[in-house]
C-alpha cells in the first residue's frame, strides 16, 4: 500500500501518518525529517537544505527528489509506503510518477487532509518538536505526559524555528502556490480522498480506515 499525505504544513499530516504506521505497519518516509536529521548531523544536503526552511520556503526539487525515489528502494518500503510532505510540487509529483512508473507501480492512495488556514496558525502556535526524536506533540491537543519533556524518549521538547507566526504564514502562501495544485493532480489520477482535518485525530483516523479499509 503506497500512500501520499497531502495537505497545508500543519494540517496533522504527520500526527494521520503515525496512525496508519500502527494499523498498517507501513514505514512512514517525511523530507522534512529527512533534512532536519540533515542539518543536524552538519551534512551537505542539509546545509543547502536550512536556508530554504529557516525561510518557510521550498527546498529546490533537485535536492528532494533522487533523495526520496533513493529511498523507496530501501528494503523496509518494499511493501509499501507513506510519503509525509513529499511531492510538494508538480514536478516533484511527475518524478515520482515516473519513477513508479519504471517499475510498473504507482501511488495507491493521496489523502488530501483539509485545515484552514486560521486553524493551521493557531494549531501551529502550539505545536512542539522533540529536539531528540523529532516526535510531535501540541501543548492543547496531544501535550506530553510531563511538560516539555518527550513521552518516548525523554529529549526536550522545542517549537520548530519554521512554525514561528511569520514563517507559518509564508509556508502557507508557498502551500498554496506550489502544494495545493497536487490535489487536482491527484483527483485526475482517480485517487484522491479529501478528509475534513478538523475532525482530529480519532475522527481523522475512522475516515482513514474508512478508506483504506481493514
Ligand atoms: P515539513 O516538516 O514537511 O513541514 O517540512 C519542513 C520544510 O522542509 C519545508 O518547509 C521545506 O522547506 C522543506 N521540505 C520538506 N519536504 C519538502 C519537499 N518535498 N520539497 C521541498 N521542500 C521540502
Amino acid at each position: 500500500m503506497k500512500i501520499i499525505m497531502l495537505g497545508a504544513p500543519g494540517a496533522g499530516k504527520g500526527t494521520h501518518a503515525k496512525g496508519i504506521v500502527e494499523a498498517y505497519h507501513i514505514p512512514t518516509i517525511s523530507t522534512g525529517d529527512i533534512f532536519r536529521q540533515n542539518i543536524k548531523e552538519g551534512t551537505e544536503l542539509g546545509k543547502k537544505a536550512k536556508s530554504y526552511m529557516d525561510a518557510g520556503e521550498l527546498v529546490p526539487d533537485e535536492l528532494v527528489c533522487d533523495l526520496v525515489v533513493d529511498r523507496l528502494e530501501k528494503d523496509d518500503a518494499k511493501d509499501g509506503y507513506i510519503l509525509d510532505g513529499f511531492p510538494r510540487t508538480i514536478p516533484q509529483a511527475e518524478a515520482l510518477t515516473a519513477a513508479l512508473k519504471e517499475k510498473g507501480t504507482a501511488i495507491d492512495y493521496a489523502l488530501d487532509i483539509e485545515m484552514s488556514d486560521q486553524a493551521i496558525i493557531d494549531r501551529m502556535a502550539g505545536r512542539r518538536v522533540c529536539s531528540g526524536c523529532g516526535a510531535t506533540y501540541h501543548i492543547v491537543n496531544i501535550p506530553p505526559k510531563k511538560e516539555g519533556v518527550c513521552d518516548s524518549c525523554g529529549g526536550t521538547l522545542e517549537l520548530r524555528k519554521d512554525d514561528t507566526p511569520e514563517t507559518v504564514k509564508k509556508r502557507l502562501d508557498v502551500y498554496h502556490e506550489q502544494t495545493a495544485p497536487l490535489i487536482a493532480y491527484y483527483k485526475e489520477q482517480g485517487i484522491l480522498h479529501e478528509i475534513d482535518g478538523s475532525l482530529g485525530v480519532e475522527g481523522v483516523k475512522a475516515k482513514v480506515k474508512e478508506i483504506l479499509g481493514e
